[in-house]
């Protein structure tokens, strides 16, 4: 397929409309590289079509926090400056609309010391997070991906600068369904009702926990928390009753398990890319909830360290359910960007799990939460463990199980 303006156009308005759902007098924040200017105009236009109040964008440029990091201290770059925290306060009471347009160079901070980028996103998160936490649930936000040529080709390093961004393109539209012929809008409410239907099957059932079966090693148990409910797909904002959809594309359905309660082997079916390092062939196996040892054929050190990240880091945040014939599955390559790796197959995340899926979980603070069973942490890493033999079983309170997965699609 083609790249024109006419299909960008096209896509721009399904992330403003069907994703963020801006609403007439909203304000809109956008986060973009400076680098995808041509698409973020695209983006803006849609916003004041759907009525925005105004939009301010926050431009982003990985070759100046390349260079940050490269030069200035570590001291110097995990401050929170007043300035920086008065937007943040500014946020809890606009309440903006957020898009965030994702085109990062999965390599962009290659060469940079991981521990000085780990040290001085933790330092900068316990100041940054409560804000966030603030603000979860009470506005609309989605992520969506506009491709560049360093994504590109890290994808498909053997073809051409514009041959690979093409096949990237190609490939990002095909999992957010849109097409030349088609009404994207029309796909997505029949995705999104599909998936909604399945959010409430399992919400019926009220298991108390999963069981996962593979023949790779996958032998793994984990408890739900009691009430808390599945979600997929979109979510409302509880301030003005908007219905969103926060990822684009969007393939999962998940909730947060009760953290440390689980036990047994997770055995990885795609690699891991985080921090711009890469973790391939690994399990990670858990006791009493935790992450007690993990092995990994590449990017060992890494793993250990992502899961001593923080109290959290160790034990699951997330459980979430993808059919093996999702589209982004059924691209076959690695993205290298969890907005679609993640939505590939059946994926498990170490570290903070989502307060909003207890029930008026949005009113509770996140110690609360964490007392009812939602795990917390300043990492979320979701891993894929959707082999295409997955097995999962549903167990309700009397231990009757019931097949959700077979053949890692839906029984
Ligand atoms: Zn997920």
């Amino acid at each position: 397929m083609q790249v024109n303006e006419k299909i960008l156009e096209k896509y721009a308005e399904l992330i403003v409309r069907t994703g963020a759902n801006v609403q007439p007098g909203q304000v809109v924040q956008l986060t973009v590289s400076v680098e995808q200017s041509a698409f973020a105009a695209l983006v803006i236009e849609a916003c004041y079509r759907a009525g925005a109040k105004k939009v301010n964008v926050e431009w982003t440029f990985d070759r100046q926090s390349w260079l940050n990091y490269r030069y200035a201290d570590q001291e110097t770059l995990s401050a929170v400056l007043p300035w920086e925290e008065a937007k943040l306060k500014q946020m809890v009471q606009d309440l903006p609309v957020r898009i965030f347009i994702a085109s990062e160079d999965p390599d962009a901070m290659n060469g940079i010391d991981p521990h000085k980028l780990s040290a001085v996103m933790q330092r900068r998160a316990t100041v940054i997070k409560p804000y966030r936490n603030a603000i979860d649930g009470k506005h609309q936000w989605v992520i969506a991906a506009c491709p560049s040529v360093a994504w590109a080709k890290k994808c498909f390093p053997e073809l051409s600068d514009e041959e690979a961004l093409a096949k990237l393109w190609d490939a990002v539209l095909q999992t957010v369904r849109v097409r030349e012929d088609n009404d994207p809008v029309a796909d997505w409410k029949a995705h999104t009702d599909f998936i909604e239907e399945k959010v409430a099957w399992l919400n019926a059932q009220a298991f108390t926990s999963l069981r996962y079966r593979s023949a790779n090693g996958t032998d793994f148990t984990v408890d739900l928390i009691p009430g808390a409910r599945w979600e997929g797909a979109g979510a409302v904002n509880t301030a003005n009753g908007a219905f969103y959809i926060p990822n684009m594309p969007t393939e999962e359905i998940f909730t947060s398990p009760m953290a440390g309660k689980c036990e047994g082997t997770l055995v990885a079916v795609k690699p891991l890319s985080w921090n711009s390092q890469l973790i391939e062939d690994f399990a990670i196996t858990f006791r009493d909830g935790r992450a007690v040892s993990c092995r990994a054929a590449r990017g060992q050190e890494l793993l250990e360290k992502m899961i001593a990240m923080d109290e959290g880091a160790a034990m699951l945040g997330e459980v979430a359910l993808v059919p093996r014939e999702s589209p982004v599955n059924r691209c076959g390559f690695l993205f290298y960007e969890t907005l679609f790796d993640e939505n590939a197959c059946c994926h498990c995340a170490l570290g903070m799990g989502f307060k909003e899926v207890l029930p008026g979980g949005d009113d509770l603070s996140v110690e609360e939460a964490r007392r009812q069973g939602v795990n917390d942490s300043i990492i979320h890493v979701d891993f894929m463990i959707g082999a295409d033999d997955l097995a999962i079983d549903g167990v309700r309170a009397d231990g009757t199980a019931v097949p959700v997965f077979r053949g890692g699609t839906w029984a």
